[in-house]
């Protein structure tokens, strides 16, 4: 059995797929069809049928500069005709050498050592494993545990699954089957900080490196945190001698108001992890980038000190002339006053939410509008309202949320939240 219903509206190809092609976070025998897209152009999705819906994720926060961009299209046809892919073991190439410099240039502090992957969750497995052998190599072996926080997602594979929320994230289900990590009330009030200092405390000698989303945690519920808690988690692992790694996968590339979210603290991680947005959203790549300390750890004359990691796509050249014209974009168009006008609309416009008799909370930050409400049920049909109001909004969790192409338009914007608004307040009512 696949998906539960066809219409007319359904194109050949994805009948015939029907059992074929696997879909994410999916159970295939009850949800009903995907919508199909023939196009992307500006902040639009064009389905097969030729509606046109304005996109509300900008493909999971990656799309900074929406979709086909010229200026990207432009640089990746050029590089596709030159060399789409190289491998990188003993080999280099001008795409990525230039992205690693500009990264490191743009990047706070001394985060100056690039490592590439294709997907944000191996650039968190290649931020677990640094942080392991960055202790190794200094000669403390005992330092292999992880410390995150309630409500983290920090990616799919095993070893990021393991610095998910353990009870709460989409992968629970695999609790005792993965790596025990140690997760802890993010730090955001003196009670709780106390008790985040005391357990590295009692228990910092095993602890490797210590992850957090900055400013806002994603798929593990659209929650802010002030900038002070990152602040004093730098403090805390600092006097500790446990590193901190910042999970910047979502709110990297001016997401939340500045080019990188920890900016907003003022302080600098040990490991940075970046993906989605770093390729302007065109294509997979990712980033673990280290401070100097960091990198001089794995300098020696012993060859089993170097960083044993080496995906065959890594800094795949198409993606990183993607990423080098998205780092153009963001030098020559204002993305982040777009940012902070985005945010001040959606702040007005999805204030009247907050009357609904089921909503908890809404809340923005930057490029994200988030609804939170006690609890989401008839997701499908609500998928359905928002596609037939004209735009593609995915509720998940306990929240309906917006995360817009950040060069969204005043007007589109405008249209979005109204359909945003007008669907949230039926469900609403249909529900009370
Ligand atoms: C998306 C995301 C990941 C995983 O990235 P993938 O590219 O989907 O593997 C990890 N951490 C955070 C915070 C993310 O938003």
């Amino acid at each position: 059995m696949g998906f539960d219903k066809a219409s007319d509206r359904t194109p050949a190809w994805q009948s015939a797929s029907r059992e074929h092609l696997w879909m994410p976070y999916c159970q295939m025998q009850t949800a009903p069809l995907p919508t199909p897209v023939a196009r992307t152009e500006g902040v639009f999705l064009i389905l097969s049928d030729r509606r046109r819906l304005i996109d509300g994720l900008a493909s999971w926060w990656s799309a900074c500069h929406g979709y086909n961009h010229p200026h990207i299209v432009e640089s990746m046809t050029r590089q596709l005709h030159c060399m789409p892919h190289v491998m990188m073991g003993g080999i280099q190439h001008q795409p990525a050498a230039t992205l690693a410099t500009r990264l490191a240039a743009i990047l706070p502090g001394d985060l100056n050592h690039v490592f590439f992957s294709d997907s944000g969750s191996v650039a968190v497995e290649v931020a677990m494993k640094m942080a392991i052998q960055f202790h190794r190599n200094l000669g403390d072996r005992q330092r292999t545990r992880f410390v995150s926080f309630a409500h983290a997602y920090h990616g799919d594979t095993t070893g990021a699954m393991s610095l998910c929320d353990p009870q709460r994230s989409m992968h629970a289900h695999f609790g005792d089957a993965l790596l025990q990590q140690h997760s802890l009330p993010i730090p955001d009030s003196p009670e709780r900080l106390e008790q985040f200092d005391e357990f590295l405390t009692r228990h910092g000698e095993q602890i490797a490196a210590v992850f957090i989303e900055p400013l806002v945690q994603g798929a593990g519920g659209m929650r802010f945190h002030s900038a002070d808690v990152l602040t004093e988690i730098d403090r805390s692992c600092r006097k500790h001698g446990v590193l901190w790694v910042a999970d910047e996968l979502a709110t990297g590339f001016g997401r939340t108001g500045t080019m990188f979210a920890v900016e907003q603290a003022g302080v600098v991680p040990d490991i940075i992890c970046l993906g989605k947005a770093l390729s302007g959203g065109a294509i997979g790549l990712a980033a673990t980038v280290a401070r100097d300390g960091v990198y001089q750890a794995f300098l020696s004359d012993d060859p089993s000190k170097a960083l044993m990691h080496g995906p065959t796509f890594m800094g795949n050249p198409l993606a990183c002339a993607a990423a080098n014209a998205s780092l153009d974009l963001f030098e020559t168009e204002p993305r982040l006053e777009q940012v902070s006008q985005i945010e001040s609309q959606l702040v007005t416009a999805l204030e009247p939410c907050r009357n609904l008799s089921n909503v908890v909370d809404v809340r923005c930050k930057g490029a994200i509008g988030v609804v939170q409400v006690d609890r989401l049920h008839q997701l499908d049909q609500l998928r359905q309202h928002f596609v037939d109001a004209g735009v593609w909004v995915r509720p998940f969790g306990d929240c309906i949320y917006l995360t817009p192409s950040l060069t969204i338009t005043a007007d589109e914007l405008t249209q979005l939240t109204e359909a945003f608004v007008t669907v949230t307040t039926q469900w609403s009512s249909n529900a009370s």
